[in-house]
């Protein structure tokens, strides 16, 4: 589906980037400040996506969601100051088996344009904060668990977007195994519950040094139709749209021709 309100031309890839961290939970710097860096970068859109965990455990990365009142009036009233640049309101969302109550209120009750959906954590520890979790561990068993875990997450229809869908790869345990079935049943979980997925150029910035996910199964998710968007997860604006001509470059040769928008949590497709 394209719609024509958006202008696309030819040349000019209709860039946006709906990842970002500011102090509102672990970036480094206010809202303000990464729609001046995004508008000098001549982005369509940016949207905003605090960490709401339901964790006890993340105060130091996690935003209270009592502050989401705060959090949402802010960033819409930016969209009032800066009518040249889309800015959109999301968040990024941990899928907690067993919390789906307060999922469910918390995304009904704010004007999100996307919910991005991630795991982060595999019981009570995450997967991203240290290699510690992985020593001694069965690596095969862990990534079936991980990717089994994302795809119940696409399947509660709370996200739009899944966030970094093979975060387990971020220390670069890689199981002995070839992986490519959990790559398949990820696609086709995606493109049965209808959500879309990111190309995440963070991974560039962790021991993985590499996109998430995988590049070399972006292919399958394209064969399963599966939408796509290029975010960069940044915590500080210079970060925005950080390795995107890298990652347009890998969308196009995977045979992708379209990208996903969100505006008030309906997409659009647009043409690159
Ligand atoms: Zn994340
Ligand atoms: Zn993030």
């Amino acid at each position: 589906m394209t719609n024509s309100i958006y202008s696309v031309s030819k040349r000019t890839i209709y860039r946006t980037d709906y990842h970002i961290h500011t102090t509102f939970s672990d970036g480094k710097e206010p809202p303000e400040e990464y729609v001046n860096r995004a508008i000098r970068l001549n982005m369509k859109e940016i949207g905003f996506s605090e960490h709401i965990t339901l964790m006890p455990d993340t105060q130091d990365w996690g935003m209270d969601p009592e502050r989401l009142p705060e959090y949402a009036e802010r960033i819409i009233s930016l969209r009032k100051k800066n009518p040249n640049i889309g800015i959109r309101l999301g968040i990024e969302l941990d899928y907690i088996p067993g919390k789906e109550k307060i999922t469910q209120e918390i995304i009904n009750s704010y004007p999100f344009d996307y919910i991005i959906g991630s795991v982060h954590y595999l019981g009570d520890q995450t997967v991203d904060l240290g290699p510690e979790f992985y020593l001694g561990k069965d690596i095969n068993l862990i990534y079936e668990n991980y990717f089994n875990l994302v795809c119940e997450a696409a399947s509660t229809g709370f996200f739009d977007i899944m966030g970094h869908p093979d975060l387990v790869r971020i220390h670069k345990y890689k199981p002995l195994d070839d992986i490519t079935h959990l790559y398949s049943m990820m696609a086709s979980a995606f493109e049965i519950h209808d959500v879309t997925f990111e190309i995440n150029t963070n991974g560039r910035n962790k021991p993985l040094n590499d996109f998430y996910p995988d590049r070399k199964y972006i292919p399958l998710f394209a064969e399963h139709g599966v939408p796509v968007c290029v975010n960069s997860d940044a915590h500080f604006p210079l970060r925005i749209g950080q390795f995107f001509d890298e990652a347009y470059d890998i969308l196009k040769r995977s045979g992708y021709s379209e990208m996903a928008v969100f505006n008030k949590r309906e997409r659009f497709l647009i043409p690159f």
